[in-house]
């Protein structure tokens, strides 16, 4: 039977051949959206301490955060940013999906998923979802729900306003001028929550979103995961 699957993959790769969405060469039959050359150049964040790191430590003394993880660097003008690129800005919400999935393949035998009980992507403001026609946040967690079985919760946050402009502003300023762009619509019906998006910088947009949530259900426990961290 796997070997039919295997000859009808070939056909149609034959009749429709699938390109790298990082270096555009042809995909072998096995690969999936990426080549495995540039899978393996990838700037992993590999295993970390899920409770001490650099994503779980830019909440610290602001906000509580159980678990936090970024699955690589955002380097501009490397594989990581080309991926990127293809996810917010080329229409691939496969890509965003695939991603999702990646991860939690190697996210969830290592515990990451442990006592979460629900993923909630980070939401864009109405105006870039219309502009974009998708959140690529939304992806991603589709991805990890698919795989991990988890409950995707979309619509209970609500982002109110567009990020203001962040360059040339320090962390502290950053946090002080992403203040109330998120507001929490629904109750979420879970105590363990996983908000998911795509880039992490400075954790303003994350931390904002958080207590957002936290300002109505204090009780929350709130873990971070993000594709990448620049
Ligand atoms: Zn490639």
């Amino acid at each position: 039977m796997t070997q039919w699957v295997h000859l009808l993959r070939d056909f149609c790769d034959l009749l429709s051949p699938r390109y790298c969405a990082i270096c555009g060469s042809r995909l072998g039959t096995s690969e999936q959206k990426v080549c495995t050359r540039c899978l393996l150049t990838m700037p992993y964040v590999g295993d970390i301490d899920f409770n001490d790191n650099f994503v779980t430590r830019l909440f610290w003394g602001k906000l509580p955060v159980e678990r936090g993880y970024s699955y690589m660097y955002y380097n501009r003008g490397d594989n990581s940013h080309n991926l990127l690129t293809q996810l917010k800005y080329v229409h691939r919400l496969d890509i965003g999906q695939w991603a999702g999935r990646m991860i939690a393949n190697d996210l969830l035998p290592k515990g990451f998923f442990d006592g979460v009980e629900c993923i909630v992507p980070v939401p864009l403001h109405w105006r870039r979802l219309l502009k974009r026609g998708y959140n690529q946040s939304e992806q991603l967690a589709r991805g990890v729900a698919e795989v991990t079985g988890l409950p995707l919760l979309k619509g209970h946050v609500r982002r109110i306003r567009n990020n203001p402009t962040q360059t040339h502003k320090s962390a502290e300023e950053r946090y002080e001028n992403v203040k109330n762009l998120f507001r929490l619509r629904r109750r979420i019906p879970y105590r363990n929550v996983l908000l998911i998006d795509d880039v992490l910088t400075t954790g303003a947009t994350m931390a904002s979103c958080i207590k957002a949530i936290l300002e109505v259900q204090p009780e929350t426990r709130i873990s971070v995961l993000t594709m990448a961290k620049a």
